[in-house]
C-alpha cells in the first residue's frame, strides 16, 4: 500500500491531472490514454481487487463516471474496470476507466469470442451461483 502508485496520486506526492475529488474518490486523467479524455476513477480506500473494496467506499464511483462521460461529450464510449493481471490489470489499486470510442481505430479494442452456451449446463452455473450469492 505505501508503494501504491495510486495511494500516492491520491496524497499528492505523485502529481495527477485531477478532475474531481470527495472524501470517497479521486479522478483524473489518465497518462497512457487509449483515446482522447480517457479517464480514471478510484476509491481512496486501497485495494487491488473489486471484491476487496467495501461497499460504501464505490458509491460514488458509478455517477462519478457518469458526469465524466458527460463532460467528455462523446456518444460512444467505455467503461472498464480489471481484476488481475490475466484480466489486464497492470496497477494494483481498483480503478474504473472511461474511455471515449471516437472511431474504430481509437480507444478500447475488444476480442468477444462468444460461444453458444449449452442450456443445461448454464442452468447448473445458475444454480451454484446462486447459492453463493
Ligand atoms: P490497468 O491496465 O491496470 O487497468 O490500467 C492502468 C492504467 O493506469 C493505464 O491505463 C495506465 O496508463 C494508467 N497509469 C499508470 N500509471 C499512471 C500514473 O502514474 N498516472 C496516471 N495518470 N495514469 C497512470
Ligand atoms: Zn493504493
Amino acid at each position: 500500500m505505501a508503494a501504491c502508485i495510486f495511494c500516492k496520486i491520491i496524497k499528492g506526492e505523485i502529481p495527477s491531472m485531477k478532475i474531481f475529488e470527495s472524501d470517497k474518490v479521486f479522478a483524473f486523467l489518465d497518462i497512457g490514454p487509449l483515446s482522447k479524455g480517457h479517464s480514471l476513477i478510484i476509491p481512496k480506500h486501497h485495494g487491488a481487487k473489486l471484491t476487496e473494496i467495501p461497499d460504501e467506499q464505490l458509491s460514488e464511483i458509478l455517477p462519478v463516471a457518469k458526469r465524466i462521460a458527460k463532460a467528455l461529450d462523446c456518444p460512444d464510449y467505455n467503461v472498464l474496470q480489471n481484476n488481475g493481471r490475466i484480466a489486464h490489470q497492470v496497477v494494483d489499486h481498483v480503478h474504473f476507466h472511461v474511455i471515449p470510442k471516437p472511431n474504430e481505430t481509437e480507444g478500447l479494442g475488444i476480442s468477444w469470442p462468444t460461444r453458444e452456451a449449452n442450456k443445461d449446463e448454464l442452468a447448473k452455473l445458475l444454480d451454484e451461483i446462486k447459492a453463493k450469492f
